[in-house]
């Protein structure tokens, strides 16, 4: 059977929506590297009704993956089995709760939610404007900028599980324990929104650190290549103390040390900017990406026996593995 019936029959299993599934949905190119493979069947729900009714009736055997706007993933080249779930409107909303609070939905720009917070004269929610993912990436990621997390600021995480329940998780439930670029919540679990809290602030200070972010990022970040932002956590303390270094050594000073500033492997480049971003310079595959960051890896590991930690997500399969011969149809 080919592949392409193969997904035609997976749209056949999937429960009505009012939303829209779509088969073969290129992934790649809406990511910000601008590489990899497609989704076997890409569903954009309605809303949150539309999607609990989704998942309570679409078969337990079907993978599901979420995505925001693919600001920290490599999709690889084979694309992505089963169903790729993608929020749009329906999710984007984001209001004032109270005084100093507001609820953003997962499909919300996180630079959306930093000038709502503006707006609303709550300060406290900067960090987000130099953050290029939505609000569902950033409560996965625990994203973080200029020494605030999303933890930071997170009351409470909205999220559906796997059989269409809804849940409030408080910031403090033991459930969703969030450390550095990390939420401990179940990966099956979708988040569809947040409630985030600040400070009551005069709305033009919050600009006036809005506007400081953007520049410090313009001048040390290549915001503009395609790029998925930082490729390697950097090291605990007691990694870089196992390892004999101080304890502040960033993970771009490793990289720097290995020869891994400008780079190339394929169409793939450490950033000469910030050489632990990666850039697509133009006709990079997935897999030239993954290849760059695990020679990075490997070099480091060889100088200084310090075991880097991917913080860029991988998903999906190789392409010889993966969607393979219908990737010409994406
Ligand atoms: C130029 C650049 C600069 C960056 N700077 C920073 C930075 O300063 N700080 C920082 O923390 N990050 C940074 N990043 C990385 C990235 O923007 C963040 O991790 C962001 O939070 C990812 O959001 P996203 O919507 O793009 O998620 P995606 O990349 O689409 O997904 C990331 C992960 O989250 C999961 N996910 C997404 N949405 C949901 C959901 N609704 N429910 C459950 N899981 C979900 C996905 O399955 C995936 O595992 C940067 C990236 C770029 C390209």
């Amino acid at each position: 059977m080919s592949v392409l019936k193969k997904s035609e029959k997976l749209i056949d299993r999937l429960p009505m929506v009012r939303g829209r599934y779509t088969a073969f949905a290129p992934l790649g190119d809406t990511s910000w590297f601008r590489a990899g493979g497609c989704a076997e069947v890409l569903y954009k729900p309605a809303d949150k009704e539309d999607l609990c009714d989704f998942l309570k009736a679409c078969p337990t055997d079907v993978p599901i993956t979420v995505l925001g706007v693919c600001s920290n993933v490599i999709i690889r080249d084979g694309g992505i089995a089963g169903v790729v779930i993608k929020m749009g409107r329906g999710f984007t909303d984001i209001e004032q709760e109270g005084t100093s609070t507001l609820y953003a939905g997962a499909a919300a720009l996180d630079a959306n939610v930093a000038i709502s917070a503006q707006n609303f004269g709550i300060g406290g929610l900067e960090f987000f404007s130099g953050i290029p993912g939505t609000i569902g990436g950033a409560l996965r990621m625990n994203a973080g900028a200029y020494g605030t997390e999303t933890a930071d600021v997170l009351v409470q995480a909205d999220v559906i599980d796997r059989q269409g329940q809804i849940h409030h998780i408080k910031a403090n439930d033991p459930q969703m324990q969030m450390s550095y670029r990390h939420n401990s919540l179940p990966e099956a679990m979708i988040f569809v929104g947040g409630y985030f809290k600040g400070v009551i602030e005069d709305a033009g200070l919050i600009e006036s650190r809005i506007l400081e972010i953007k520049e410090k990022r313009a001048a040390t970040q290549p915001i503009k290549a395609r790029t998925g932002g930082s490729t390697f956590a950097n090291p605990t303390p007691q990694e870089l103390a196992a390892a004999g270094l101080p304890e502040d050594k960033k993970t771009w000073q490793l990289i720097d040390a290995v020869g891994g500033r400008g780079f190339v492997l394929g169409g793939a480049q450490m950033s000469e900017k910030h050489c632990n971003f990666m850039i697509n310079t133009g006709e990079a595959t997935a897999h030239d990406l993954e290849m760059l960051g695990e020679e990075m890896k490997g070099r480091v590991f060889e100088k200084f026996g310090v075991n880097l930690r991917w913080e860029i997500r991988r998903i999906g399969q190789a392409k010889a593995i993966g969607l393979g011969d219908v990737m010409g149809e994406c």
